[in-house]
């Protein structure tokens, strides 16, 4: 077989990239060993010593032409600086769209309409339980104390104005409580969880598992009726993150409600480990979408290829999406686009030598992952069987009211 024509495809066509975090400038305090990293603290120290890792730093050194270690390439990055190596990753990984989650919360981190000077299209998604804390921080104007009432009012009305200037809502429930979402949680469960979660003092966290329930689901009776997407954390993370919860088969009971059934959700990650079950899901729930960010480039190449390949045994292809999950780095949005392409190329090739599919339908998988997928289903594009961005501008992109829109 003669898989030229997909070998070209892949490294030419330009990405969407549906899900990524903001850059911070180099003098954060947000360690640059962590571009490689879910680890903290005393296993950061093992970190080094991991395939994902030792594969990573090369990539970059190789990119920059410096030594290969961390330490050659930090004073690569210092001597540079920022602008340099945005320039030099992004023009790389030739991203064309990002649309940034940025409720993850890292010292001096850029805003969103910085990063159009390395994408011509950048959109918000909205993480939810963020605007909830940031409500519950700031206070009522009178100084009197919130009510469930009260602070719903006001979360409401904060995600309806926002939802003409974002491409989605990203829920990190996962992290917090859990994904096996009570549908039936009462107000009198939240408003005790409110309390709970107000006697812990600022800055607020929500973790309390009826508040971020209830939060979770009057965010998707929002994004119901504005048709817009709800990106869920699944999957791996950091150690914030008991990852029994973050099965997305705990979803059921979201994923059959009626109430919800025009819902559409995605889930991030590839799920990993349990991609095999997200999967399951995208092939019976037609509101469930896959992500395979994070996952490429975060684990060994064994690891990404075998993910992505479990994420396609049952799912429709045109529900599968890439993303970076880049965040503060660059380098982690040029990583992403890079091992993407050469994992996407391998599996599809490893498809057609299968014979799932003929290497045309293949090249069509490749446009539709790296792109197509991700702008009909976050809206980008009216016209979504044109793989061209040039010629097909989202129409929603106000760049000057995302950013002034604080939240
Ligand atoms: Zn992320």
């Amino acid at each position: 077989m003669d898989f030229s024509e997909l070998r070209t495809v892949v490294e030419e066509v330009e990405l969407v990239d549906g899900h990524a975090h903001n850059i911070v400038p180099l003098d954060s305090t947000f360690p640059f060993i962590r571009a490689f990293t879910g680890a903290s603290g005393d296993a950061l120290t093992f970190s080094p010593h991991s395939l994902s890792f030792k594969r990573n730093l090369k990539d970059i050194a190789e990119l920059y032409g410096c030594e290969s270690t961390l330490q050659g390439v930090e004073e690569y990055r210092r001597v540079n600086g920022i602008q340099s190596i945005c320039s030099t990753c992004f023009k790389s990984a030739r991203i064309s769209t990002i649309l940034i989650d940025d409720g993850f919360e890292l010292d001096k981190k850029h805003y969103i309409e910085w990063h159009k000077n390395f994408s011509p299209l950048v959109g918000r998604i909205l993480r939810v339980e963020r605007v909830a804390e940031q409500i519950l921080d700031e206070g009522l104007p009178d100084g009197s104390s919130w009510t469930l009432d009260s602070f719903i009012e006001v979360f409401v009305s904060k995600l309806k104005s926002a939802a003409g200037e974002i491409y989605g809502f990203k829920s990190i429930a996962a992290y917090y409580s859990g994904l096996e979402i009570n549908t039936n949680v009462t107000k009198n469960d939240a408003e005790e969880g409110l309390t709970q979660v107000l006697a812990s003092g600022k800055p607020v966290c929500v973790a309390n598992k009826n508040l971020v329930d209830y939060i979770f689901l009057q965010s998707l009776e929002i994004a119901q009726f504005y048709d817009l997407p709800v990106q869920i954390h699944t999957g791996f993370g950091d150690k914030g993150l008991d990852m029994r919860l973050s099965n997305p088969l705990h979803l059921r009971a979201v994923l059959e409600d009626k109430r919800y059934s025009k819902c559409r959700f995605v889930l991030l990650h590839a799920s990993y480990p349990f991609s095999r079950e997200a999967s399951y899901l995208a092939s019976i729930h037609p509101q469930v979408y896959l992500d395979f960010g994070l996952a490429i480039p975060k684990l060994s190449v064994h690891g990404m290829i075998s993910s992505v390949k479990e994420l396609l045994e049952l799912a429709p292809l045109n529900k599968v999406m890439f993303s970076t999950d880049g965040y503060a780095f660059p380098e982690t949005f040029y990583l992403g686009a890079k091992k993407s392409r050469e994992v996407i190329f391998s599996v599809m090739r490893d498809a057609c030598i299968d014979g799932d599919l003929s290497i045309p339908e293949a090249v069509e998988v490749v446009h539709d992952m790296f792109a197509r997928n991700a702008l009909h289903f976050y809206k980008l594009s009216s016209a979504n069987n044109d793989v061209s961005l040039s010629n097909n501008l989202p129409q929603k992109l106000n760049i000057n009211s995302l950013v002034t829109n604080e939240l």
